[in-house]
């Protein structure tokens, strides 16, 4: 009796998390969307990453060569084995990488003679399980992974059966238990942004008893790869392993993998992750965790033909929840602790990687920050931790370090976190590595830190004719950084006199404005503009992208942009050209039209570039202007016409979760502009009903009755039942939970959201 009556008191205090898990949201996953890329034209520039929510491993079906940034293309036909990948991006490339590959009736250990031949028909991907047949081995491969850890499932063919371990080339080592059942070795493999200690130790187990061992690989490069029947162990440039076993017609020979960066006991701890449960156990768990984290987000749509927007829906939040990854593991006392890729030390408590903040500042975070604050919590003492250890927060990290882009974006980073109320424990560690930041640069990563701040300090913008390159973009990305500086300091009581240099400087973005263009030059340090002026010119001062998608870089101060460009009427002009003008380029900055252009010139869209990320705010500026209307048209246009839940499903690189966050807010109906702002511009929703269940318990519910395809304009807006008639919303609004409506329309209402109190913050408009 007093199990069941408890029984009832826990439903009842769970319906909330009862209604969510009884739909399977992982289904609408479909992780291969955006694989269709390649070098020249990015349709995401994604793999499919097998893993965890945030995990430290993913795991990859690999059908690039070693070393090949697009490590899984969907128009390949052969698979070379299963990755353990932490890959943010191919341009980035990959770190501590290794993988296994099944193969059968000869030990075929190099990767193109071992490689298999499959077909996507044959092949099932979900963000916690893949399978996949290989022809050439009869093999059908199955992986699911935990954090840290993942367990292999091979159904094998009667005969000769093995498995490579492949600890890639670069310096690797394996050694092989006496009775064989064992693989232990490290690969160092990185593409930069470690310390000369770097390693990654796994360990390997089968289920079964071994009947074959071998080594392979090469004492150093340039060295043929010789495989060794018998021997044991091998370290040099380009180390693996074979291990055979007698297989019956249809056996299944279970693998458990884990891996570590601290050492190869911890190594041996992460494998325990897979403790106590078999293969379907740990496939149904990794199902949970993962409905546990899509259900946050609700869409309650049933209708058939709103099918495929709830399939990018579902697909875009996966990816916004992959990145930035773990990178801190769980010692033997149960704590956090990590190996530091800035130091090289081991050390205690959280860290996080691979994530680049020039792209994820815009709403990769502020979506953590909304949905996800717990982690988001950890994420921050981890960036902390990256500031003890190297002395800067990343602006791009994977795993250190890297110098890739411009901004000193980690400053929305941090304040955006801590004004939604996720505060670090040290508040001071958290206010000085954001100052020191701003007022210099990392000594060897110039991308980290602020590079020209001595000069942007002094005239109030970075010089073009000082040998920094991107330095419009550096100029406009630092101003909005001092604005979110300046909101921090404020929010954790800074005196004045500290928050002077970052208020002045927050409307240095003003100092590229030219009136004759109406748009954002390039200025030479004796305040000349740059001669000549190329509206259409990529790069140079702007950082992959031109003038028309940099002078919208005002993230804070829309108003006051407005004002430089005389007004509502003249901004809105502006703005419309964007999408009017055809999609001509210069590209002799970078003697080609690099991936970014071409992209932005097949979509229809004139020089609205949506595959890349300065631009992708610029529709919610609408609001600003009082034309709500125009910027709801462009959204829906945008969001059905540059998604879809295919392998060419992106216009243009992902980038680490923040091209998926910017559908997922947009589907929502709102988009955080400036982030620091706490608000929410509002745009045009996708679906006729979401509940936002937020982790504080309350719920957000987002109703737009009878939307459809054909109703992308706002017609009415009420919040908890009052008709409201601005453009935004407040974050504090979302948190207390609410109800929002939106009667959706086939024909703009010219009136709602024009009054002059409508328009979302802007720095000049605050007293
Ligand atoms: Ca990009």
């Amino acid at each position: 009796m007093s199990s069941r009556r408890s029984k009832a008191v826990a439903f009842a205090a769970c319906a909330v998390l009862w209604v969510y898990a009884a739909e399977d949201y992982t289904t609408f996953v479909n992780p291969l969307m955006g694989t269709m890329s390649s070098y020249e034209l990015s349709a995401g520039n994604t793999y499919p990453a097998i893993a965890r929510p945030w995990g430290m491993n993913f795991w990859t079906p690999q059908t690039g060569v070693m070393g090949d940034g697009w490590q899984y293309t969907y128009d390949a036909h052969c698979i070379r084995g299963f990755k353990q990948t932490h890959q943010p991006s191919p341009w980035i490339n990959d770190y501590g990488q290794f993988s296994l590959m099944p193969v059968t009736k000869n030990p075929v250990f190099e990767e193109s003679e071992r490689a298999s031949w499959f077909s996507h028909k044959a092949e099932q991907a979900t963000p916690y399980y893949y399978s996949v047949y290989l022809a050439d081995h009869d093999v059908l491969a199955e992986m699911t992974p935990t954090e840290r850890a993942a367990a292999f499932r091979f159904t094998f063919p009667e005969g000769e059966s093995y498995v490579v371990i492949d600890a890639f080339d670069c310096g690797s080592e394996v050694n092989i238990s006496a009775d064989g059942r064992k693989v232990s070795g490290r690969t160092t493999r990185n593409s930069g942004g470690v310390p000369a200690n770097f390693a990654n130790y796994f360990v390997v187990e089968f289920d079964k008893p071994v009947s074959y061992v071998a080594t392979f690989g090469k004492a150093v490069k340039g060295d043929s790869l010789i495989l060794k029947a018998g021997s044991e162990e091998f370290s040099g440039f380009h180390a693996g392993a074979v291990i055979g076993f007698n297989t019956e017609r249809r056996e299944q020979v279970m693998v458990r993998v884990a891996s570590s960066f601290i050492s190869a006991e911890q190594a041996e701890l992460n494998l325990k992750e897979l403790d106590g449960r078999d293969f379907e156990s740990l496939v149904s768990e990794g199902k949970e965790v993962w409905n546990n984290v899509l259900g946050r987000l609700a869409v309650n749509d049933t209708e058939a033909d709103n099918l495929d927007r709830k399939r990018t829906f579902y697909s875009c939040l996966y990816r916004s929840t992959l990145f930035p990854r773990k990178f801190y593991e769980i010692n033997s006392e149960g704590q956090p602790v990590h190996y530091s890729p800035y130091s090289g030390e081991v050390l205690p408590g959280y860290m996080y990687t691979d994530t680049g903040f020039w792209d994820t500042f815009r709403c990769l975070f502020p979506l953590l920050n909304l949905v996800y604050p717990s982690v988001s919590h950890e994420m921050q003492e981890g960036f902390l931790n990256a500031w003890r250890e190297s002395g800067f927060f990343p602006e791009w990290c994977s795993p250190g370090h890297r110098g890739c882009m411009v901004g000193n974006n980690s400053a929305s980073v941090m304040a955006d976190a801590w004004l939604k109320g996720i505060c670090v424990s040290d508040p001071e560690a958290l206010w000085r590595g954001v100052i020191s930041g701003a007022n210099s640069v990392h000594p060897t990563v110039s991308s980290t830190g602020r590079l020209g701040w001595e000069e942007y300090n002094k005239l109030g913008y970075v010089p073009c004719d000082i040998g920094i390159n991107e330095s419009a973009a550096r100029t406009l990305e630092y101003a909005y950084d001092d604005w979110c500086i300046y909101r921090l300091g404020k929010a954790l009581g800074r005196p004045e006199r500290e928050l002077a240099q970052y208020k002045r400087n927050a409307l240095n973005y003003k100092n590229l404005y030219s009136h004759e263009f109406q748009l954002m030059r390039g200025r030479r340090a004796d305040g000349s503009f740059a001669d000549p002026f190329s509206p259409l010119k990529w790069g140079d001062v702007f950082t992959e992208g031109n003038a028309w998608h940099y002078t919208w870089s005002v993230f804070h101060d829309p108003a006051g942009l407005i004002s430089l460009m005389g007004g509502n009427d003249n901004f809105v002009a502006q703005l419309d050209s964007m999408f009017t003008i055809p999609p001509l380029f210069d590209d002799s900055y970078y003697g080609f039209p690099i991936h970014e252009i071409r992209e932005m010139t097949v979509m229809n869209m004139g020089n609205y570039a949506h595959g890349n990320q300065p631009v992708q705010h610029a529709i919610y500026l609408y609001d600003w202007a009082l034309q709500p209307w125009k910027g709801q048209f462009w959204l829906r246009r945008t969001m059905d016409s540059l998604y879809s839940p295919v392998p060419d499903g992106y216009c243009g690189d992902e980038d680490n979760g923040q091209t998926s966050a910017w559908y997922v807010f947009s589907a929502l109906g709102f988009y955080p502009v400036a982030p620091g702002s706490n608000q929410y511009a509002i745009g045009s929703p996708l679906f006729r009903n979401v509940s936002i269940r937020l982790e504080n318990g309350n719920i957000v519910n987002i109703s737009a009755p009878a939307n459809s395809e054909t109703t992308p304009y706002v017609d009415k807006l009420t919040l908890d039942g009052a008709v409201i008639d601005r453009n935004y919303l407040a974050h504090d609004e979302l948190i207390g939970g609410c109800d929002i409506d939106f009667t959706m329309s086939a024909v703009p209402n010219t009136v709602r959201g024009t009054s002059s109190t409508s328009a979302p913050y802007s720095f000049s408009n605050q007293k």
